[in-house]
């Protein structure tokens, strides 16, 4: 999908003005052939400029893509990418923090779609993190969005990763696919499974079920649906709650996050609001996962979807995808949720 070579400018203050301004125009960069320079990378963040996180996903962009990319230093607000081929192949790459994995991953699965060959690809930092995709989310929600759309990847959850200690891994496979196929999600479908999951690791048993019990009382749920997953101690500490959603035409995953100062009930009232606001919206797609899809349906040269909240974040992703793809992105608010279009322009 090679097209005219000029140089985008683009400003990382932008909208949200956070990490995926860098992110979605990394992926798209590679994609396109198109070389961009960001100014004021991530200027609305409190620490800003490129974290390890970004970091790592500006050098493993660069690597996939044979680019050359001086100026990548922790801290650095300023970048200047110029894609080469995107070539398959064994990648490895360590955020060496609890950076999201998933982050760096999302970065680089659509990319490796259009690769010459099937990739193999291990990252290694958190891949449960407050603030991004949980892997069980990449795997469950996104993954099967994209298989849905044609894409063949495997996504494998190989050691869990907490803020802050970090140290999981993450190794996803991903075959070639000439083109993504265009999808309609309008409504969720029936629910052919529901169930929610703690995940404890050096953390006592009593805060799953305490998490767990919440759900059971707030869904209705019973105990096939309640599952606590204690983890090696290793892996920890750590603590998150998951409630999936496994409907006919999506599946969503919902996380909440255990914090050393915060009581259980009030990461399962937090991880209940989200579903909760969700089902309430009839929409067949969170507010996460809505500004996941933003790129792959752009890629696919269309696509539509009912979300149940508009984010700024979501907002953003659509003018940075608007400046390398022709494409145009429309949210029409509704009653209860709204529709994202995605057309050709
Ligand atoms: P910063 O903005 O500090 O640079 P960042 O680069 O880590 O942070 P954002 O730009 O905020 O991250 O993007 C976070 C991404 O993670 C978004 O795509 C968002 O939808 C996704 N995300 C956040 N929380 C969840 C969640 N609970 N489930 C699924 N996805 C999530």
């Amino acid at each position: 999908m090679t097209m005219s070579a000029d140089l985008i400018e683009l400003d990382g203050s932008q909208g949200e003005g956070g990490g995926q301004v860098l992110r979605s125009a990394l992926t798209l960069s590679m994609i396109t052939g198109q070389p961009f320079r960001i100014a004021n990378i991530r200027a609305n963040r409190a620490k800003p400029g490129l974290m390890r996180q970004h970091l790592v996903a500006v050098q493993a962009a660069a690597s996939v893509c044979g680019a050359d990319v001086p100026q990548a230093a922790v801290g650095a607000r300023e970048l200047e990418f110029r894609p080469g081929k995107i070539r398959g192949g064994s990648y490895s790459f360590a955020i060496g923090s609890a950076g999201s994995c998933t982050l760096v991953l999302q970065t680089l699965l659509p990319a490796l779609l259009f690769a010459d060959a099937p990739s193999t690809v291990t990252v290694s930092g958190g891949t449960h993190n407050p603030k991004a995709p949980p892997a069980h989310f990449l795997e469950r929600s996104y993954g099967r969005v994209m298989a849905r759309m044609g894409a063949d990847i495997a996504i494998e959850l190989r050691r869990h990763g907490f803020y802050p200690a970090g140290g999981g891994e993450i190794v996803a496979r991903v075959q070639p696919c000439a083109q993504l196929r265009r999808i309609a999600l309008m409504s969720p479908g029936a629910r052919r499974n529901s169930y929610a999951e703690s995940l404890v690791a050096g953390v006592p048993s009593r805060v799953a079920q305490r998490e767990l019990e919440c759900v059971a009382a707030g869904m209705g749920w019973s105990g096939s649906q309640l599952h606590e997953r204690r983890l090696a101690e290793e892996e920890g500490p750590g603590n998150v709650l998951l409630i999936t959603l496994d409907s006919e035409q999506v599946t969503e995953v919902f996380a909440a996050f255990g914090e050393k100062s915060v009581r259980a009930e009030e990461v399962a009232r937090l991880a209940l609001g989200d579903v909760r606001r969700y089902l309430a919206s009839g929409a067949a797609v969170g507010e996460h996962l809505a500004d996941q899809l933003l790129l792959p349906m752009a890629l696919a040269g269309g696509g539509s979807f009912t979300l149940d909240r508009v984010s700024q974040h979501a907002l953003t992703n659509a003018d940075v995808i608007g400046r390398f793809l022709p494409v145009a992105i429309r949210f029409d608010a509704g009653e209860r949720h709204s529709t994202c279009t995605i057309s050709a322009r």
